[in-house]
């Protein structure tokens, strides 16, 4: 029996309201043999989402076990909360030969970066600073004080972006559809190398 040859670990960032979501879902959706990265994270729960599906909501004291213990194969805090990424999850679907999507910060982004240098690293901009300020009203799960806060973020987190050298792509997510064909070209190039 010949091993499978190892899976894609594709990273996708992007400031709050970026479409960052909509854009993983549709990845899973046309990828096969692909999973979905559940993050740990004590921030609460918001709006409908169900534990263990979107996040796994844990308390500060059992992230930081998992920390301590080395299961987290990269972490950042954003806003007050900490987000983690499972690492056996991770290294499971690399040895079976899937696909697996993190949708992460960029903090995160430059630690998988330099940890796994061949995963595929892509940041989503917003067409322009008013869809994003729009498209976070819209969402209607979260205090105005709370979008205001990720809005100042946006800033930064491109400039970061632009400036680490943490991601080879970036892509404008205008048309949902458009930017999920981008980000699928990409990943038939890598695979084509
Ligand atoms: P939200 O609270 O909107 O779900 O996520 C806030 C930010 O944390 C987003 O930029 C999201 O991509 C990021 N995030 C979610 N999970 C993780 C994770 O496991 N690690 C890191 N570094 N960031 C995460």
């Amino acid at each position: 029996m010949t091993a499978s040859p190892p899976g894609t670990l594709v990273v996708i960032s992007g400031p709050s309201g970026a479409g960052k979501t909509s854009i993983c879902n549709e990845l899973l959706r046309r990828i096969p043999n692909s999973r979905w990265s559940v993050s740990v994270t004590t921030r609460p729960p918001r709006g409908t989402e169900v534990d263990g599906q979107s996040y796994r909501f844990i308390s500060p004291e059992e992230f930081r076990r998992l920390e301590a213990e080395g299961a987290l194969l990269e972490s950042a805090e954003y806003l007050g909360n900490w987000y983690g990424t499972p690492r056996a999850p991770v290294e499971e679907a690399i040895r079976a030969g899937e696909t697996i999507v993190l949708e992460i910060d960029v903090q995160g982004g430059a630690q998988i970066a330099r940890k796994m240098p061949e995963s595929v690293r892509v940041f989503v901009l917003p067409p322009t600073m008013d869809t994003l300020r729009a498209r976070l009203a819209g969402r209607h799960t979260e205090s105005a004080a709370l979008q205001e806060k990720r809005l100042a973020e946006a800033d930064g987190e491109i400039a970061f972006a632009r400036t680490s050298g943490a991601y080879d792509f970036f892509v404008t997510n205008d048309i949902l559809e458009d930017s999920v064909n981008e980000i699928l070209d990409i990943l038939r190039r890598r695979h084509a190398r």
